[in-house]
């Protein structure tokens, strides 16, 4: 049993004349069932609260609707044996802030399986520095080591590389020893690209060709693509023989207009990614090499912090690409 009857919540409201976000009070009881009740210290903001907080029925169909796909806190209450009260853990993914009330509320309530235990060592504000957006960048460079591409191999690019996966997949990339070319939008996120590990600093222009060529010049080893649409499709005809090309991402399009040429031609293996159902033992891998070898140098640096009444501001810049590195959320 907890004693606490109410939270403070970011609750987005979808009325005729559209989407309302609003900082409020709900009682404890609004939240779903669940095995586990945390208390949320930290959140953060990703493309996809974005999405969720103005009304993308393609990410959230329920509201009201508290956002925010990432959670890490103490244990309030667990009606399993999985968690004591005060444990600290974390929740990415899986349902929360789609459907169900998500960490931009003083509390959650959720299945037992959807919960880890923090890394060791690490407070819920440093695993929100990566959140959902530090999991998918590791998933990705997890794709290209299976998939052979080695350091040796040449260098690898990242597309959207100042924004949240991007920016982390840049300095995990770098910190394993790849040269990486980050392609960004932003020419004043160039120094951060570079302290975190790139070696070469692309436009976004530079790695979009309008030609009808099924191949291009082999620029590149691998890829890490958060963009898609046709940033995707040039880094496809770029890559060389047998790299692997991991695509999560959709901000610049979902459409992918490609030949087979790269894959039979070139061998080209174009590695989807999905950390909303990343397996278990997949999450705690990736967690534990964050808060250990692969842990980015500067994350902190990478970090904003925002309260509750400071995320909408958030939300229009994220939509518009303008967010560099990460936000994470302090919800109460
Ligand atoms: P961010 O907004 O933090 O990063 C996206 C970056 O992409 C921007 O900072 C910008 O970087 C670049 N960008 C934005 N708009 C465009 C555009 N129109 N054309 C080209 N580049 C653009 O978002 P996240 O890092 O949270 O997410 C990135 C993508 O990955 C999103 O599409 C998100 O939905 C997806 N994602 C998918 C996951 C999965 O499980 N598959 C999990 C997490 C995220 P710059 O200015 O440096 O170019």
């Amino acid at each position: 049993m907890t004693d606490v009857d109410s939270f403070a919540c970011y609750l987005v409201t979808k009325e005729a004349a559209g989407v309302r976000g609003e900082v409020t009070r709900r009682p404890i009881s609004d939240l779903p069932a669940g095995d586990v009740l945390i208390r949320v210290a930290y959140s953060s903001l990703n493309y996809k609260d974005g999405l969720s907080a103005t009304g993308n029925m393609g990410v959230t169909r329920k509201y009201p609707h508290v956002p925010g796909i990432d959670a890490a806190g103490t244990v309030e209450t667990c009606t399993t044996a999985d968690f004591q009260p005060g444990d600290e853990v974390l929740v990415t993914g899986h349902d929360l802030g789609q459907n169900t009330w998500g960490g931009w509320g003083g509390f959650i309530r959720v299945p037992a399986d959807w919960v880890l235990r923090l890394p060791q060592g690490w407070s819920p504000r440093a695993a929100m520095a990566y959140g959902t957006a530090g999991l998918t960048a590791a998933q990705c460079v997890e794709a290209l080591r299976h998939g052979g591409v080695t350091p040796d191999r040449g260098e690898v690019v990242v597309t959207g590389a100042s924004g949240g996966v991007g920016s982390l997949a840049v300095g995990i990339l770098a910190k394993l020893g790849y040269r990486v070319a980050a392609v960004t939008g932003k020419p004043a996120a160039a120094d951060l690209l570079k302290r975190l590990g790139a070696t070469t600093i692309l436009s976004r222009t530079d790695v979009v060709d309008a030609s009808n060529k099924p191949l291009l010049a082999a620029r590149f080893s691998g890829a890490v693509d958060t963009v898609g649409g046709a940033t995707l499709a040039t880094i496809l005809r770029s890559t060389d023989r047998h790299g692997v090309v991991a695509a999560c991402g959709l901000v610049g399009g979902v459409e992918v207009s490609t030949t087979v040429l790269p894959f039979i031609l070139r061998g080209i293996t174009l590695a989807g990614i999905d950390s909303v159902e990343c397996p278990r033992a997949q999450r705690e891998r990736i967690w534990s090499n964050l808060a250990g070898p692969w842990n980015v140098p500067i994350v902190a640096e990478l970090t904003t912090e925002v309260k509750l009444d400071e995320v909408a501001g958030q939300v229009e810049r994220i939509l518009k690409g303008e967010v560099t590195g990460r936000v994470v959320v302090r919800p109460e």
